[in-house]
């Protein structure tokens, strides 16, 4: 584990680049609960919404990525934003990309909006690494 956890800064530019993926990922992990959530906003079954975007590997399930785009990237904005998936809500804060400067480092080249920003808060950190 990183001792200067502190040092984390981040803020969102809006890019879109982290809805475009990369070849290596090709969807955005969801539960059933945030389908659900998703097809009522579209308002579009669940059966349909898993037919048109949903992917499967396992018992793990996502919206598809295919093409290197999240299926609900228009332009650069998220069709869907306010009920996006937590996976989504919560980039690039996740425990995996915070516990190494190597990994935080790394991830700055997909998201220019890592090292801007205000720090955040340790709490905050610690939180998301339970
Ligand atoms: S890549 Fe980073 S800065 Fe760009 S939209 Fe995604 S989170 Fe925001
Ligand atoms: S659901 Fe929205 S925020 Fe998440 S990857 Fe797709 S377009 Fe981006």
């Amino acid at each position: 584990m990183a001792s200067n956890k502190k040092d984390r800064r981040f803020e969102c530019t809006g890019c879109g680049d982290c809805c475009t993926g990369n070849p290596k990922y090709y969807w955005v992990e969801t539960t059933r609960l945030e389908q659900q959530r998703i097809a009522q906003y579209l308002d579009i079954s669940l059966k349909w919404f898993r037919r048109r975007y949903a992917v499967r590997e396992g018992d793990a399930e996502g919206i598809s990525m295919r093409g290197g785009r999240c299926a609900f990237l228009d332009g650069n904005r998220c069709r869907i934003y306010s009920v996006r998936p937590t996976q989504c809500r919560t980039y690039p804060l996740w425990p995996a990309l915070l516990s190494s400067d190597a990994a935080w480092k790394a991830e700055a080249r997909r998201c220019e909006g890592i090292g801007r920003g205000a720090i955040i808060p340790l709490r905050r950190i610690k939180e998301l690494l339970k």
